[in-house]
């Protein structure tokens, strides 16, 4: 399917098995200047987007997720889990913010959930990428999150809490949000990697504070069916 006129794809890696236009922006990369993104607050809403500019003001969710030809939309992230999510044949596509909140609240099940019922996409019709966040080596968290990811996930707990040097817990968002897509039927999961935390190039709220910046991780909905 073409895409000529719109910005190219950024190449992810060999497994990378998504066709339509995405990226997860690195540090002072900007996003296509038509994506369409919205108020986060670290919950676990699904968005539909069903134009430019689609939210209004006073919308809040944590996912965007679009059927619309040429669309963009995009989450804003600075150790937070950014999911791309798209129908096989980019006709549906999806991007996720998830901290470790809206983790815990299963927005990533929830996204794939929408894909299901309002569109019609099966979950192994589903590629998902993961993208750059805080990883288990730098992600220190306090014992009442560990303890909510065991009540929510007891079957997971043992596979994405660890201890940190501190002895206090860390959290693997990445794999919660990757056992997640798995549990809910998704099977082709590529996750790229990298800890934006002591990563090079990454923003990362942990690590500087208000002074960091947000990175955009965009995807476009195919333009022809
Ligand atoms: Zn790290």
């Amino acid at each position: 399917m073409g895409h000529s006129g719109l910005p190219p794809a950024r190449p992810l890696g060999r497994n990378d098995p998504v066709s339509e236009p995405h990226a997860f922006c690195r540090r002072g990369e900007s996003p296509p200047a038509d994506t369409v993104t919205t108020h986060q607050v670290h919950g676990s809403a699904v968005l539909y987007v069903a134009g430019t500019p689609p939210v209004p003001a006073a919308e809040q969710g944590d996912a965007l997720i679009t059927d619309q030809p040429g669309v963009a939309v995009g989450v804003r992230t600075a150790d937070c889990q950014p999911l791309l999510l798209s129908a096989r044949n980019g006709a549906v596509v999806a991007a996720v913010h998830a901290g470790w909140r809206g983790t815990v609240e299963g927005i990533t099940t929830a996204t794939v959930d929408v894909f299901r019922r309002r569109f019609g996409v099966q979950p192994e019709e589903i590629d998902a990428l993961l993208g750059p966040s805080i990883r288990p080596c730098c992600y220190e968290v306090g014992p009442e999150v560990a303890d909510q990811v065991r009540t929510r996930f007891p079957r997971f707990a043992d596979r994405v809490i660890g201890t940190f040097r501190s002895g206090r817990p860390t959290l693997d968002v990445a794999t919660l949000n990757r056992l997640q897509l798995e549990a809910a039927g998704v099977r082709s999961i590529h996750d790229q990697g990298g800890c934006t935390h002591c990563g090079t190039g990454y923003e990362s709220y942990r690590r500087d504070g208000d002074a960091a910046g947000r990175m955009v991780a965009w995807i476009r909905c195919a333009t022809t069916p």
